[in-house]
């Protein structure tokens, strides 16, 4: 299975609210998770726009209250689905970002760009996303990093994988694996455990992150991994948490204050970060301040809150979350005493309530916390992508099983489901039904693809369809065999073939319309690239700004020293005023017109004149 890779493979969780990249490292035969250049473990999924660059990550989460129109987050959400889809509709509402129907019903994301309007699709988002996760790992590995496992949630449909390689292709990122959360999670937290492994294990994965709660359940059997069933609540989790406490200080500010902050974005998602501060404090302490200076018509903000108040609020979505895991578990025929470890997965899954709540549920077993929550999925993607190297040493040896999150099948008469792949097979798998032509001399067969669980195929979710022509001319009856491939990846290919001829024609909708093409990638990765020379461009440019305001500053200093009438001629100590103007106007007026190159050299030229003269002012 091993294949030779170039360079260090990494593995990836692009999260909906924060994403993480780790690494094997040989030496230690260990997982490294990769901090970023803020010195964070994990990076927020946030890209921003604004009139002069393009920022991603912590710097995009950070400037989201100053500029919430053009800062995009949860692209996750968007992700290989359909502007018409209802989810994609109650999400709109909710965003303070603008995303409008594309062609072939592709949402699209519009904001404004150095004062232009740009549209974006979720796959381009999440290659920004991506492609910061690729550049803090060169940084930190000090070499190309172009291999990647890509983690998604265990329910991602054959549209939303697909749209996730298409990303990381955007990014420059070839997909070694498409990994499930999941299994990625209990990888990493069951390494030690497999080894010794007798018999099967099952491990319960609780996903509790920023937007979504997923939990699944696994068995562990002679070192193969299998999703047994998933469960979960695609609108739960930090986030609204958050919310209920930037509620709960509004009516408190109201009746403090008199003064209603509810209408101001702006005021809204200041607190709502102090807000997310707060909670994470409460993990560990058992009460938070929050604090927000000039939170609304100059008024400051203080105030605390308990963990029993925090757990009040949320009592009822921490509730959910129970019956959510016991609805997985008699989904699955498992009574909860089989279940052998019960692994955290999520940065939200730090909160004591939770945690209490849950082993409450599994009757006082303890819970494996051993790897940081916000951490696992990335962790054993890492595994997983130093497993795909040929040339990588030391890595415990596993398989993995991954199965269909959702039934795959055909329409036949009457819009009825016919599956061909039931729900939770074990992938890859490659299965043939044979059907029959239904009139007389029928000279051609449509084969329209679904994937989910209704009776009546129009309810499902249509993945694309394709016309098998020239049949044999026949009576009724004539033998057609249709087969569904799904590949390690849980990409499907479905191909039909009419049997009596013993003509073989056979088509695939591997890439059906919704799947970018090869010429789109393409674009768009030119178009990366031009945003990569840009951002690069406006960092050059705010260098050359500071270095001249610093040597602006140096020179001021200069005139500002005590006995400088002694030191320096009125004639030299004039020529530094006249120069200090001249610079401070070159910054002031033509801030955004002069090139870099130009403030580059004034500086240059400055420093011929004047270095030697500020060093006799020492
Ligand atoms: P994603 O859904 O993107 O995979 P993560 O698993 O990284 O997200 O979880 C992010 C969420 O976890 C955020 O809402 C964050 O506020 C929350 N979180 C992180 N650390 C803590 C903590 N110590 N206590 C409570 N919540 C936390
Ligand atoms: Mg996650």
């Amino acid at each position: 299975m091993a294949r030779k890779y170039e360079g260090k493979a990494v593995g990836i969780d692009l999260g909906t609210t924060y994403s993480c990249v780790a690494v094997w490292q040989e030496q230690n035969s260990r997982v490294e998770i990769i901090h970023n250049d803020q010195g964070n473990r994990t990076t927020p999924s946030f890209v921003a726009f604004t009139e002069e660059q393009r920022l991603v990550g912590d710097a995009a989460k950070n400037q989201a209250a100053a500029n919430p129109q053009n800062t995009v987050f949860d692209a996750k959400r968007l992700i290989g689905r359909k502007f018409s889809d209802q989810v994609v509709r109650d999400d709109i509402l909710l965003w303070p970002f603008k995303v409008v129907a594309g062609i072939n019903d592709k949402p699209m994301i519009t904001v404004n760009y150095k004062n232009q309007e740009k549209q974006l699709c979720a796959e381009e988002v999440s290659s920004m996303i991506l492609t910061k996760m690729r550049e803090i790992s060169e940084t930190y590995l000090g070499s190309p990093v172009k291999n990647a496992v890509v983690t998604v949630p265990a329910y991602f449909s054959d549209s939303q994988r697909k749209a996730t390689i298409d990303a990381s292709a955007i990014a420059g990122l070839n997909v070694m694996r498409i990994m499930n959360e999941p299994t990625a999670a209990a990888v990493a937290y069951g390494l030690d455990k497999i080894t010794n492994c007798v018999g099967e294990r099952n491990i319960f994965v609780f996903d509790l992150g920023g937007g979504t709660f997923d939990v699944s359940l696994l068995t562990i059997k002679d070192n193969v991994f299998q999703v047994k069933a998933t469960a979960g609540n695609t609108h739960l989790g930090g986030e609204d948490f958050d919310n209920r406490m930037v509620d709960y200080f509004v009516q408190e500010f109201k009746r403090k204050k008199k003064l209603d902050i509810s209408g101001n974005p702006r005021a809204l998602r200041r607190l709502r970060t102090a807000c997310e501060r707060a909670k994470r404090t409460l993990s560990f302490l058992v009460v938070a301040t929050v604090e927000v200076d000039s939170l609304f018509q100059g008024i400051d903000f203080s105030s605390s809150i308990n963990r029993a108040k925090f757990e009040e609020m949320n009592m009822d979505l921490f509730d959910e979350c129970t019956k959510i895991v016991e609805s997985c578990l008699i989904d699955a025929k498992m009574d909860k005493s089989k279940v052998d470890d019960v692994v955290l997965v999520g940065g939200s899954s730090r909160i004591p309530k939770v945690q209490q709540l849950l082993q409450e549920f599994f009757k006082g077993k303890e819970l494996c916390k051993s790897i940081n929550p916000d951490e696992a999925v990335a962790y054993g993607a890492a595994v997983q992508a130093a497993l795909l190297c040929e040339d990588v040493k030391n890595v415990p040896k596993l398989v993995l099983q991954d199965v269909t999150p959702l039934s795959l099948g055909r329409s036949i008469v009457g819009d009825i489901m016919s599956v061909v792949i039931p729900r939770n097979t074990c992938i890859p798998v490659k299965k043939t039904r044979p059907y029959v032509t239904i009139e007389d001399n029928q000279s051609s067969s449509t084969i329209a693809v679904y994937e989910g669980e209704r009776t009546r195929a129009s309810d499902n979710n249509f993945l694309g369809s394709f016309i098998l022509s020239g049949h044999t001319l026949a009576p009724r009856g004539l033998p057609l065999d249709v087969c569904f491939a799904i590949d390690e990846n849980g990409i499907l290919t479905v191909s039909a073939k009419e049997k009596c001829s013993g003509k073989m024609n056979e088509i695939t909708i591997s890439n059906h319309k919704e799947r970018m093409s090869a010429e789109e990638i393409k674009k768009l990765i030119k178009e990366a690239e031009s945003y990569r020379v840009e951002d690069m461009k406006f960092l050059r440019k705010a260098e050359a700004v500071n270095a001249l305001d610093h040597y602006i500053y140096k020179m001021r200093n200069a005139l500002k020293k005590k006995d400088i009438n002694l030191k320096l001629s009125s004639q030299k100590i004039r020529k530094i005023e006249s120069a200090i103007t001249v610079a401070t106007n070159m910054l002031d007026e033509d801030h955004h017109h002069n090139d870099s190159h130009v403030l580059e050299n004034h500086l240059k030229e400055l420093k011929i004149e004047f270095d030697y003269i500020i060093a006799k002012t020492i």
